[in-house]
């Protein structure tokens, strides 16, 4: 895992962010480096992604969503039992014993069918190999991963950064909730948006993305709850902008 990364000013860098992707408007100054640091100095490296393998990265990726990673835990460690994480075993195993197997990770039916539709698509496009496949180039991986039943942005996009160490940022509910309680972003930017706006902000640095969104994980379920957030407590506090109304 990275040591403490220190990044550019996020507009002194040769590629700054054209004004569309300065999504607090024109005069908006982010300032996502001051972010970082404060959040690294808080919780230091956060070793991400939990998994042990490429294939567990992505496992996991999928069955996390709509849940609490303990949830997927429980699911990883059944199938880690059955000696089920790799592409193959669950390719060959039923849809009904995987289902059962994952059942700790909710929607488990849609998710058992998410795992399959997965290990097809590596079948087909990439003879099951995950080597051949985080070889193709960034875009174009995103967009066939985007085309498998169950992958969405904040899924592919891990699959590509913590699985494949590719430079993609990934953007979730916490990060969204955090932007806008800090004026930041806006309920009308889209995930595309969001993801722009960091990778536009921030040096070209997959350990500084692999650990910037772990740290706004951390601070989203530590201090940045849907519901009475603990600002007085949270190290982002001297970042809300002034005369904010308290986040709600
Ligand atoms: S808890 Fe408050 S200070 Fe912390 S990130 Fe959320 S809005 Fe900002």
């Amino acid at each position: 895992m990275p040591a403490r990364v220190h990044l550019q000013p996020s507009f002194s860098t040769s590629n700054p962010i054209p004004r569309e992707f300065s999504l607090g408007g024109a005069n908006a100054s982010p300032k996502l480096s001051d972010y970082y640091d404060t959040l690294f100095a808080a919780f230091g490296p956060q070793y991400w992604w939990p998994g042990r393998t490429p294939f567990e990265i992505i496992v996991g990726a999928i069955l996390t969503q709509n849940t609490s990673w303990s949830n997927v835990e429980l699911a990883i460690q059944n199938l880690r039992r059955k000696k089920l994480l790799t592409p193959g075993a669950i390719e060959a195993v039923s849809f009904g014993r995987l289902a059962a197997l994952i059942r700790s990770s909710g929607y488990f039916r849609q998710k058992a069918k998410k795992l399959k539709a997965f290990v097809r698509f590596l079948r087909a496009e990439y003879q099951g190999s995950l080597a051949k496949m985080f070889r193709t180039p960034t875009r174009a991986l995103r967009d066939q991963l985007l085309g498998v039943h169950g992958i969405g942005p904040e899924t592919a996009d891990s699959i590509l950064l913590y699985a494949g160490r590719h430079l993609v940022f990934v953007v979730d509910a916490y990060t969204r909730r955090i932007l806008e309680r800090h004026q930041l972003a806006g309920p009308k930017h889209s995930y595309e948006d969001v993801r722009l706006f960091f990778e536009r902000s921030l040096p070209p640095d997959v350990p500084l993305y692999n650990e910037f969104h772990a740290l706004i994980v951390q601070t989203g379920k530590d201090y940045c709850r849907k519901r009475n957030p603990r600002c007085d407590q949270c190290p982002l506090q001297d970042f809300l902008p002034e005369r904010t109304p308290p986040a709600s």
